[in-house]
């Protein structure tokens, strides 16, 4: 079965062909600036030698109508590694980053799940318009294909309310469903189905700690394949130290800069989103020139990268409470995948939690799934390549098969 995965946002559109059922992609690209007159589009395919190839069109795209009209035109060429014919894609899977608590599981588009999606713009501002935007375009250039929508906070669904609800007056919960939400679920849930897959046991027996940590950054706690609380909240901005985000500071100070600094609700919000995290405290947000500066002798990198995995390290300590036993940690995404040292700081000094990393074990990297802990350690501890494209695309098929029943 061919499966088209495609996220859209503000200026942009991925996507991925998938012969799902052997996990292969046939072709997969990204358009960047749509709406700018230097639109750029990257599409790479497998070659009928085998061989990984890569155009690359550059030219003004106007808006996400043309930008995935030229991305369905290279799909329906088999010298680029499309299809022969549009019949051949089977469905179209969205990513969509908030479903609020309407959605907790892929859903089939039909209009009332449009209008669904719309009346959770306001938890997601900037990517829920952007994703809707892909939906609508899809399907007037696939009218034959079932288009599924699987949301980011879907995973998240889960949590019981003493993980989900806020202290604040209840009220306001009723009025604006302001409550922990929860992100990055597409890829929790996959490198917690990996990590069973590799320890031999079924999902519906372990306890994990899930760890993306990406240019964003969450943690799940994760009870036999459900998640029972996690680090971001009402928006990504909660929880873990990320690249340009605060993640957690008391809430107060945000009441502090409004009245010393006079700062709007706008300036709060880009000073939390776009000037904390590694950025604001060591001048760069990505982890391989934090590494690079504190190889430098740079004391305020070595600090950002301390203050990063001690909340990391805090984390895994709530987790373990909340699930009273772990049989793994999974770290996953950029930073999990590819930073030993991140790594190794943030399990320090766990093995008290029966948490124990073998240096040698830790610096090697493979692909998929790698188990860095020590021969001892009672806790696994993990590192799995997250694919949250196949994920979507995995999820997009299970929604089909439910409605054939
Ligand atoms: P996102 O999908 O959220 O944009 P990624 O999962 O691609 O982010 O992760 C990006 C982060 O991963 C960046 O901070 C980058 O520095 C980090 N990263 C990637 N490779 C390495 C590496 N070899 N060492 C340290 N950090 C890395």
């Amino acid at each position: 079965m061919k499966i088209l995965v495609v996220n859209c946002g503000s200026s942009s559109i991925k996507y991925k062909l998938f012969d799902v059922d052997h996990r292969r992609v046939m072709a997969s690209g990204l358009s960047e600036k749509i709406g700018e007159p230097a639109s750029v589009l990257n599409h790479h395919y497998t070659a009928a030698d085998g061989k990984d190839q890569k155009l690359v069109l550059e030219g003004h795209v106007t808006d996400h109508h043309q930008g995935l009209k030229q991305i369905v035109d290279l799909l329906l060429d088999p010298q680029k590694g499309g299809v022969g014919d549009q019949s051949e894609i089977t469905a179209i899977g969205h990513r969509v980053v908030h479903g609020g608590d309407s959605f907790h599981a892929p859903t089939l588009v039909d209009d009332d799940v449009i209008a669904d999606i719309e009346a959770c713009i306001p938890l997601a501002p900037l990517h829920n318009p952007a994703n809707l935007m892909g939906i609508q375009v899809a399907r007037k250039l696939f009218p034959g294909a079932p288009q599924v929508v699987v949301f980011d906070t879907a995973f998240h669904q889960t949590l019981p309310p003493e993980a989900f609800l806020y202290a604040l007056p209840y009220a306001l919960y009723d009025k604006y469903k302001i409550r922990r939400y929860g992100f990055h679920g597409t890829s929790h849930a996959f490198v917690a189905e990996e990590a069973a897959a590799f320890l031999g046991r079924p999902l519906a027996e372990l306890n994990l700690i899930t760890l993306h940590l990406g240019n964003g950054a969450s943690m799940a706690a994760v009870a036999g394949g459900r998640s029972i609380d996690t680090t971001m909240g009402l928006t990504p901005l909660a929880g873990l130290v990320m690249g340009t985000r605060s993640g957690d500071v008391d809430p107060s100070v945000l009441v502090f800069l409004a009245q010393h600094e006079k700062m709007s609700a706008a300036a709060l919000d880009a000073l939390l989103n776009h000037k904390s995290g590694l950025q604001g405290l060591c001048g760069v947000n990505d982890m391989r020139e934090v590494i690079d500066k504190i190889e430098a002798g740079d004391q305020r990198a070595e600090t950002a990268l301390a203050v990063f995995a001690y909340r990391i390290k805090q984390y895994i300590g709530a987790y373990t409470a909340s699930l009273g036993r772990v049989d793994a940690l999974v770290f996953t995404a950029g930073i999990g995948e590819n930073a030993p040292l991140v790594r190794e700081r943030a399990c320090q000094g766990l093995e008290g939690l029966g948490i124990a990393i073998d240096s040698r074990r830790n610096a090697r990297r493979a692909e998929g799934v790698q188990e860095i802990s020590t021969a001892d350690s009672r806790v696994k501890v993990l590192v799995v390549s997250t694919n949250e494209e196949l994920r979507i695309a995995q999820e997009t098929k299970q929604a089909l098969e439910k409605r054939a029943g």
